[in-house]
C-alpha cells in the first residue's frame, strides 16, 4: 500500500498534510510512503526528514496514479483529482458542505473521500479533531498579529511616568478559536469580554478570566445535539448585535470566530457599529473565509474603514505552518490508524468516525448532508 503525500497545490498553502514523524509511523508498520520532492519545506520537513523516517521521494505525477491513500491539506485541483487510482482514498479539509461541486471529479474517479470536517465530534474521535486544531492555532495567531499591530499596549503598565490602562479585548464566539485568543489576550494583560450565543461558553469564558456579555434570547434553543451553534432567527441575531454594538465601542481589538457549519458566518458587527469603534481599534475576522462575522470585512485582505483596520485572512493558520502542521498530521495519522489494518487499507463502513466523515465511496456521495447541499446548489 502507498500512501502519498504532495505538495499542496494552493497558493497560499503552507501546511503539509503528514509530517516525517507520521510517515515513520506508517513505514514501520511496513507501508510505503513517497512524498513529492520539498512538500514539507514551509513546515520545517525536508527530503532528507521525509527518506531518513523511510519514505521515497517521487514525481508528483507518479504519486498522483498510484496513491492508495492521499492525505491531503486542501482538496485537490479537479483535472488531478481525475487522475487518482479508482478505490484510492484520499482524506483532507475538502469542504464537503462549502463547496460540494469541487468534489465532483474524485466522486466520478471513483476515490473514497473522508473529510476532516466531518469527523465526528464523539470522545474516541478527539485526537482527530483537525477542525479543533486549526481553530486553536488561529485563535492565538489572530492576538498576536492584533497586538503587533495595535497602537497600544495590551498590560496594564505603571511607570514613573504614569499609568497606562489594559487594552480591552473583545471575542465574538467562544468555541475552540475563541477560548484560545481570550487565553492569549488575557496571557498579554488584556482585559477580555467575551459572547457566545451558546450559554455553556459562558463558564468556559470565566474561568479564562474573562466577563460573558449576557443577552436574553427568551429561552431559544441555540445548540445543536453535536454541540454547534444552529442558526438564529433573524431577531435572536439582532439582539446579539445590540449588545455587541455597545461592548464595540469600548474595545481596542475585537477578535471573531462565530460559525455555523454548513452556512454563512453570522453577520454580528455592522459597519455602523464600525463607524462608531475607536480610531486605532482593531477587527480580527476570523469568519472571513464564511463569508465574515463584520459587514465591512473583506474576505483576503486589510482594509481600514473608518479608521479601524480589519484583518479578513482566509487561511491564517498557512501563517504557523510548523505546529498547524505537526498538529494536522497528527490529527490525519490517528483517522489512518482507522483504515489502515497490518499495512493494508480496511475500511469497515459501519465505524461511527468512518460513516460520519466518508463523503463519497464506490462513484456515489454517501453523506446525506452533501447530497443535500448539491441539490442546493445545481
Ligand atoms: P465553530 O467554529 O462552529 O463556531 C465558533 C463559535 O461561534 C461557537 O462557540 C458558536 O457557538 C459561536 N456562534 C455561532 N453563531 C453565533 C452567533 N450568532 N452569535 C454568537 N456566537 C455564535 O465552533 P467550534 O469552535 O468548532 O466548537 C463548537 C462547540 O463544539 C464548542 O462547544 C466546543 O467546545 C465543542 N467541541 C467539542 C469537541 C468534542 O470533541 N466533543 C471538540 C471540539 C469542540
Amino acid at each position: 500500500m502507498l500512501v502519498a503525500i504532495l505538495k499542496e497545490a494552493r497558493q497560499d498553502e503552507t501546511r503539509v498534510a503528514l509530517t516525517p514523524d507520521a510517515v515513520k509511523a506508517l513505514t514501520s508498520k511496513g507501508v510505503s510512503v513517497g512524498v513529492e520532492n520539498n512538500a514539507g519545506l514551509h513546515s520545517g520537513a525536508t527530503d532528507a526528514d521525509y527518506t531518513a523516517a523511510g519514505a521515497s521521494i517521487a514525481a508528483r505525477s507518479e504519486l498522483l496514479t498510484t496513491a492508495d491513500v492521499l492525505p491531503v491539506v486542501n482538496l485537490l485541483p479537479e483535472a488531478e483529482q481525475r487522475r487518482m487510482k479508482r478505490g484510492s482514498v484520499m482524506i483532507g479539509f475538502l469542504r464537503p458542505l462549502d463547496d460540494p461541486a469541487a468534489l465532483e471529479a474524485a466522486v466520478e474517479a471513483g476515490v473514497t473521500l473522508f473529510s476532516m470536517e466531518l469527523v465526528p465530534r464523539i470522545t474516541r474521535a478527539q485526537s482527530m479533531d483537525a477542525l479543533s486544531s486549526m481553530a486553536t492555532v488561529a485563535g492565538y495567531k489572530a492576538v498576536i498579529v492584533a497586538a503587533d499591530r495595535l497602537p497600544k499596549l495590551f498590560p496594564l503598565l505603571m511607570t514613573a511616568a504614569g499609568t497606562i490602562p489594559p487594552a480591552k479585548v473583545l471575542v465574538l464566539g467562544a468555541g475552540v478559536a475563541g477560548l484560545q485568543a481570550i487565553a492569549t489576550a488575557r496571557r498579554l494583560g488584556a482585559v477580555v469580554e467575551a459572547y457566545d450565543v451558546r450559554a455553556a461558553a459562558g463558564e468556559q469564558v470565566k474561568s479564562l478570566g474573562a466577563k460573558f456579555i449576557e443577552v436574553d434570547l427568551g429561552g431559544l434553543q441555540t445548540e445543536d445535539k453535536g454541540g454547534y451553534a444552529k442558526e438564529l432567527s433573524p431577531e435572536a441575531l439582532e439582539l446579539g448585535r445590540q449588545a455587541i454594538a455597545k461592548a464595540a465601542k469600548q474595545a481596542d481589538v475585537v477578535i471573531t470566530t462565530a460559525q455555523v457549519p454548513g452556512r454563512r458566518a453570522p453577520l454580528m458587527i455592522s459597519a455602523r457599529t464600525v463607524e462608531e469603534m475607536k480610531p486605532g481599534a482593531i477587527i480580527f475576522d476570523l469568519a472571513a473565509p464564511a463569508g465574515g462575522n463584520c459587514e465591512v470585512t473583506r474576505a483576503g485582505e486589510t482594509s481600514v474603514y473608518h479608521g479601524v483596520t480589519i484583518f479578513g485572512p482566509i487561511n491564517i493558520v498557512s501563517e504557523m505552518p510548523v505546529h498547524a502542521s505537526m498538529l494536522y498530521s497528527r490529527n490525519v495519522s490517528n483517522f489512518l490508524q482507522l483504515i489502515v489494518n497490518k499495512g493494508e487499507l480496511v475500511i469497515d463502513h459501519k465505524d461511527e468516525i468512518i460513516a460520519g466523515s466518508c463523503v463519497a465511496h464506490g462513484g456515489q456521495i454517501v453523506n446525506e448532508r452533501v447530497s443535500a447541499a448539491l441539490k442546493v446548489r445545481a
